[in-house]
C-alpha cells in the first residue's frame, strides 16, 4: 500500500440530519453527549453540503438521525438528492412516518427506507427503547410496503434480545420483508456506557448464528437475511469503514464533517464543518481527513502486519475507547498487546449474565430506568443498570467541566 495515496473522493454521504430522537434506546450509537451538541444546519446548508459532495462523486445519500423524520425538511432534502443523482435512503425508527409523508416522500423520489425494530414483542421492543411504539411500527412497515419500497427492516442484536432470534425472523416473514439486517451491536456511544448489559454471551451468539443458517435455507431468496458478528467475539476487525476517509462522509447536525459517525470522540482532532470549509477542502486537505489514510500513520504490530490492507487497522473508535490510543491497533485483534481488554469485557459480560440469570429481555432487572435522582447511585451501584439514551442522562453522562 501507498503510505499516503491520493485519495478518491467520498462515496457515501452520510446526513445526520438531527440528534433529536423520539425513541430511547439502549444500545443508541448517537454520542452521548448529543444534548451538548444540539444545533442543526438549515436546509440551505444541507443542500449546499450534498451538491458538493456529489461533484466529488459521492452516489449514496442516507438520511439519518436521531430521527431524520422530525426535520420538517426531509422531503425537500429528499427530493434535492433526487435530483443530483445521488440513490437516497432514509434510516428511520419509523416513528413520524404518516401516510402523507409517505405519500411526500416517495414524490421526492425516495429510492430506499430502511425501519429498525427493537424486538419481536412488544413488551421487549417497547423497553428496550423505553416507548410505547411497537404497534406505530406494525403499521408503518405494512404502510411502507404498501407504497411498493422493498422492505427492508434493521434489529440491533445484544444480549437482551438474541435469545427471540426465531421470534425476529418470524416477525420479518409475517410483514413480508425482503430484507433482514441483523447487526450486532457495535459498542460505541450509549451502547458502550451500557456494554455490561448488552454484551452477549458465546452460547447466545452461537444459538443465533446457527438459527440464522436454519432460517437462509428455509426461506431461500424470499427473504435476505444478513448477520453481522460482533467485533469483540472475532480474533481480527472489521475494515472499519473500509478504511479512514477512504469511501465514507459523516456529517452531523451542526455541520461537521467526520470520517465515521462516531469519531467525534477522538482527542486531538479538530474536526472541519462544512459551514466554514468546502467538502473538497475537508476531504483532500483538512489533517482530520488525512490523518489516518494509508499506513503511514500505523504503530506495530499493524505497521508490520500481512493484514493491515485488509482491515486498516480496524477502527481508531474503538481503539481510542479500549486502548486509550487511537493510532494502536483494534484491541479486537489477537496481535493487539491490549487484547486482554476485550476478552475481560466479553468474560466480565458471561460471568454477569451468569450472576443474574439473563433470559433475555423479559427480565425487568435490565430496564431500570435512570432517573437524575438514582443517577449518581447509579455510577456505583453492582446491580445490572441500563442507561436510557435520554435528555437527562446525557447531561448527567457529559457533564460541562468533564
Ligand atoms: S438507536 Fe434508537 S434512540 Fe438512537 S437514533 Fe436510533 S431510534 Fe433513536
Ligand atoms: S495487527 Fe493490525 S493490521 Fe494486522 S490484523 Fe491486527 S489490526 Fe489488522
Amino acid at each position: 500500500m501507498n503510505a499516503n495515496p491520493r485519495p478518491d473522493g467520498p462515496l457515501w454521504l452520510l446526513a445526520e440530519l438531527t440528534y433529536r430522537c423520539p425513541l430511547h434506546c439502549v444500545f443508541c450509537y448517537n454520542p452521548v453527549d448529543y444534548m451538548r451538541q444540539q444545533s442543526e444546519m438549515s436546509t440551505a446548508e444541507w443542500k449546499e453540503t450534498m451538491r458538493q459532495s456529489r461533484a466529488l462523486g459521492a452516489v449514496q445519500l442516507g438520511f439519518s438521525g436521531g430521527e431524520p423524520l422530525l426535520r420538517d425538511d426531509l422531503e425537500e432534502l429528499v427530493a434535492y438528492g433526487h435530483e443530483l443523482g445521488f440513490y437516497t435512503n432514509l434510516i428511520t425508527s419509523g416513528i413520524g412516518l404518516k401516510p402523507a409523508r409517505l405519500e411526500a416522500l416517495k414524490a421526492a423520489g425516495l429510492d430506499h427506507i430502511q425501519v429498525s425494530f427493537q424486538d419481536a414483542t412488544q413488551a421487549a421492543n417497547d423497553a428496550l427503547s423505553d416507548t410505547k411504539t411497537f404497534q406505530k411500527k406494525l403499521e408503518i412497515v405494512q404502510a411502507v410496503k404498501a407504497a411498493g419500497w422493498p422492505m427492508v427492516l434493521n434489529v440491533v442484536l445484544h444480549k437482551l434480545n438474541l435469545d427471540h432470534i426465531d421470534a425476529i425472523i418470524e416477525l420479518a416473514e409475517k410483514l413480508g420483508v425482503e430484507y433482514l439486517e441483523l447487526a450486532n451491536t457495535q459498542y460505541y456511544g450509549w451502547a458502550y456506557q451500557n456494554k455490561a448489559t448488552l454484551i452477549p454471551t458465546h452460547e447466545q451468539l452461537k444459538h443465533a448464528e446457527e438459527r440464522v443458517a436454519a432460517w437462509r435455507e428455509k426461506l431461500g431468496n424470499t427473504m435476505k437475511l444478513l448477520f453481522v458478528v460482533p467485533d469483540y467475539f472475532e480474533k481480527t476487525p472489521k475494515p472499519c469503514m473500509n478504511g479512514w476517509a477512504k469511501v465514507f462522509l459523516s456529517i452531523a447536525p451542526d455541520g461537521t464533517a467526520l470520517p465515521c459517525q462516531a469519531a467525534r470522540m477522538l482527542p486531538g482532532f479538530e474536526f472541519p464543518n462544512v459551514k466554514t470549509h468546502r467538502i473538497e477542502h475537508i476531504w483532500f486537505k483538512s489533517d482530520a481527513f488525512q490523518r489516518y489514510r494509508g499506513d503511514s500513520w500505523m504503530k506495530d504490530p499493524c505497521r508490520t502486519c500481512p493484514d493491515k490492507e485488509k482491515d486498516y487497522g480496524g477502527c481508531r473508535c474503538q481503539a481510542y475507547l479500549i486502548t486509550g490510543e487511537a493510532e494502536n491497533a483494534d484491541p479486537v485483534c489477537h496481535k493487539s498487546p491490549h487484547h486482554d481488554k476485550v476478552v475481560e469485557f466479553v468474560n466480565k459480560a458471561q460471568h454477569h449474565a451468569q450472576q443474574h440469570e439473563c433470559k433475555g429481555s423479559n427480565q425487568p432487572d435490565y430496564f431500570k430506568v435512570q432517573k437524575p435522582e438514582h443517577q449518581a447511585q447509579a455510577l456505583t451501584t453492582a446491580q445490572p443498570i441500563v442507561w436510557y439514551r435520554n435528555d437527562s442522562n446525557s447531561l448527567h453522562l457529559s457533564p460541562i467541566d468533564k
